[in-house]
């Protein structure tokens, strides 16, 4: 038997190509780090079933990069597995979550943090060498930062940079606090203005990346797993749509050569856009890039911090 194409059929692929590249101009794939801990927080099993929930309805391959020491004593390890089940990649932030660029941090210590998470994770059937470092910080110095991308390579490892960072970290805090005290529409503000956010800083990172690489690459956007992502996911996803993003699966945005051009900085880390655009001496970057201070005025000024 013979498979003839269908003229009429190729030709409508085509334009459905051509449309959805002329709606999509930009592409990003979503990475969550951290991973729950039921023992701490009673929604966490909701929460992960939301978040793999939404993925799943969206058809959204994602990355996730647990932290051992976020897990709680063993309860978040299970909640894992539904992750690798329905096949979202799982990577290595270490075991007790510490920065590589805190002075009391040696290598050799943070190099056996990541061989234990290592260990407890590796069994995982979509776990990747890869290695998402805690805080985005990728060494103080030149021998730490140098040394853990010489062990990287010894072993097989490739970082997992983000190109997109934000904030969801801090709004989380926000919204899951008038939450805990009935305030469900502040709560909802906060949603919104998060949402927003996460649009501004896609938009801004975007921006320096097309004026440092000359180009759109495909994205990693940071996000992490909690309560305001599980709720508000589905919305985050249609409002980047609705600008003109589409999102991809994780491993082919890691596929980005961006993702294997280490930048030339010290302190090493942050968003790798971030860290070429600092390479190349474009004034005026912020350092951190993102923190709870840049988004705390917004939020104290519509009356929903204090
Ligand atoms: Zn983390």
């Amino acid at each position: 038997m013979f498979f003839r194409p269908n003229p009429r059929r190729t030709l409508v692929a085509a334009l459905l190509c051509l449309f959805s590249h002329l709606c999509f101009a930009q592409q990003l794939a979503l990475s969550f780090d951290d991973g729950f801990n039921p023992e701490a927080h009673p929604g966490a099993r909701q929460w992960n079933a939301q978040l793999l929930a939404t993925l799943e309805a969206r058809g959204i391959q994602a990355a996730l990069f647990p932290s051992l020491a976020r897990l709680g004593n063993g309860a978040g390890l299970e909640l894992l597995g539904a992750w690798a089940q329905a096949g979202h990649m799982i990577g290595n932030h270490t075991a007790s979550h510490r920065s590589l660029a805190a002075p009391e941090v040696s290598l050799d210590g943070f190099i056996s943090d990541v061989e234990t998470a290592d260990e407890a994770l590796r069994g995982l059937s979509t776990f990747v060498p890869m290695l998402r470092f805690p805080y985005l910080k990728e060494g103080d110095t030149l021998a730490k930062r140098d040394g853990m991308r010489a062990w990287m390579k010894r072993r097989g490892y490739r970082p997992a940079p983000v190109s997109i960072d934000a904030s969801d970290w801090y709004y989380n805090r926000v919204y899951a606090g008038h939450l805990a005290a009935g305030e469900t529409g502040k709560a909802g503000q906060v949603k919104q203005r998060y949402i927003d956010h996460l649009l501004d800083r896609a938009a801004y990172y975007d921006g320096l990346a097309r004026r440092v690489l000359g180009r759109s690459p495909t994205h990693v956007m940071l996000l992490h797993t909690n309560q305001l992502n599980a709720d508000a996911l589905g919305d985050v996803i249609d409002a980047l749509n609705a600008k003109g993003w589409r999102v991809v699966p994780a491993r082919s945005a890691f596929a980005d050569r961006l993702y294997d051009s280490p930048p030339d900085t010290l302190p090493a880390g942050e968003s790798i856009i971030w860290a070429q655009a600092r390479a190349a001496g474009i004034p005026c970057l912020r350092y951190p890039a993102e923190d709870a201070v840049y988004e705390a005025p917004r939020l104290r000024e519509a009356g929903l911090i204090p």
